[in-house]
């Protein structure tokens, strides 16, 4: 016997808790407030935290119930023994009041149903996986991930006897529709995991012609979910839930976070969906801390300032590296146009601004690359990305020092890349930076 809640039934039905009434207007009038708006009060009543305008921090790790009946009601809405669901917290493993207002603040940006809150990105995708494959499944997926999301399927999983299939993140729906026939002919498909754009090629998944892929292959019954990690454009440039996908997956350590000081991850989607990854939630516990989510909900009030003004910073910085002598080839989404005609039409129909996370292909080797680097004065040399400080990494000689050759080549990490996060300082300054950087090589 433990002293927790019963774990097997609360944590399986993976019922929400009701969360706390909060009388923020949504809206004036017919006029719907957005996001960033939003930001500043959704989800938190101040009249329960004794008129604190700002959520106070709530370290605990159990709540009280204020009688045995109100107990026992709590556990019956748990278990699905009344109808009606779970109301109010009962156990910090599963939830706490800074973490729920955090969530209904997260599914605000790209109007989901619902979303959950995780102690990292990592920990956000591998809760989702758990919660949907089983042994003999396929996993769908584009190419490339994120180096531990590939670790993840191909190593973790792959244990558990899940399989894969992945097609190139660029590719045609001709191309999607034949890796989505083999799947379908291969057994269960439990997923469909998209990243876009894929790391660290830049290149945008179609995520419309995946869609239309999913439903063609999956004509009757049950048609797999489509989830997509969003962290380098959500959630103000590219709002997938917009193109048919069904889960959105965030590190929210890079831009939502923004300011390179915690470690989280999250999710968003349907409420259906949502119960099902919470239930695993619940379960093995992935989910954020109260502090890291308070801190959260600080960053969420300047998202829109902190990526507009580091989108504008890397629009001025990227034009200005684009004609340099000694780079080679910029590889920033708002340069597409014109360039790959594919690709641009992706942009056009998904994307509403280029990010601030790019490639840089210098003249010569690893050498050149390195000079330029170690001269870099404002820029930190440091690997993550969406911070309000400007990073600059060498993917070949660090992120993906242990990717074979071959694999490299096919992804375009060269010894002459860079990989840069530009951040919110000024842009001159940055150009400045830079200017004298490649100057130095
Ligand atoms: C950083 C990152 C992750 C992992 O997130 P953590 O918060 O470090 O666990 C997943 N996907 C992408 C695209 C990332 O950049």
């Amino acid at each position: 016997m433990t002293d927790t809640p019963n774990e097997t039934e609360a944590a399986l039905t993976g019922v929400p808790a009701t969360p706390p009434k909060d009388d923020t207007p949504k809206s004036i009038g017919d006029r719907k407030l957005k996001p960033a708006t939003l930001m500043m009060g959704h989800g938190f009543d101040p009249a329960l935290s004794e008129g604190s305008l700002k959520p106070p921090i709530f370290l605990t790790s159990t709540f009280v119930f204020p009688s045995a009946a109100a107990g026992k009601r709590h556990f019956e809405g748990v278990t699905g023994k009344r109808p009606g669901g779970a109301e109010g917290l009962v156990y910090s493993r599963f939830n706490g009041p800074n973490q729920e207002i955090l969530e209904d603040r997260l599914a605000v940006w790209e109007e989901a149903e619902d979303a959950l809150a995780f102690s990292s990105g990592m920990s956000a995708i591998a809760t989702l996986f758990l919660s949907m494959v089983e042994p003999g499944d396929t996993i769908v997926h584009s190419g490339p991930l994120y180096a531990a999301t590939e670790t993840l399927i191909g190593k973790v999983l792959g244990r558990f006897g899940v399989r894969w299939l992945d097609f190139p993140a660029g590719a045609t729906r001709e191309e999607i529709d034949a890796v989505m026939a083999k799947a379908a002919g291969s057994g269960r498909v439990a997923l469909i995991y998209l990243e876009s754009p894929a790391n660290p090629t830049n290149a945008l998944v179609d995520v419309e012609a995946v869609v239309a892929s999913r439903d063609a292959a999956f004509p009757n019954g049950e048609k797999p979910p489509i989830a997509i990690d969003n962290t380098f454009l959500g959630p103000l440039w590219h709002k997938p839930l917009q193109h048919g996908a069904d889960i959105v997956v965030y590190s929210l350590t890079k831009y939502a976070g923004g300011h390179s000081d915690l470690v989280a991850g999250g999710v968003l989607g349907s409420k259906e969906h949502i119960n099902t990854i919470r239930s695993m939630r619940n379960t093995i516990g992935t989910i954020c801390d109260p502090n890291t989510a308070w801190m959260l909900l600080r960053s969420l009030e300047t998202l829109e300032l902190r990526m507009s003004r580091a989108g504008e910073n890397a629009a001025k910085v990227c034009a200005y590296l684009r004609d340099h002598a000694k780079v080679e080839r910029v590889g920033y989404l708002g340069f597409l146009e014109g360039t790959d005609a594919r690709q641009a039409d992706i942009y056009r129909r998904h994307c509403s601004g280029g990010g601030s996370t790019f490639s840089l292909y210098l003249k010569g080797g690893e050498a050149e690359a390195f000079r330029f680097l170690d001269a870099l004065k404002i820029a930190k040399l440091a690997v993550s990305l969406g911070g309000t400080e400007t990073l600059a990494s060498h993917p070949a000689g660090m992120t993906h020092l242990s990717v074979p050759e071959a694999r490299k080549a096919a992804l375009g990490i060269t010894d002459n890349l860079v990989r840069i996060s530009i951040g919110v300082e000024d842009a001159d300054d940055l150009i400045a930076d830079f200017e004298q950087a490649l100057d130095a090589i």
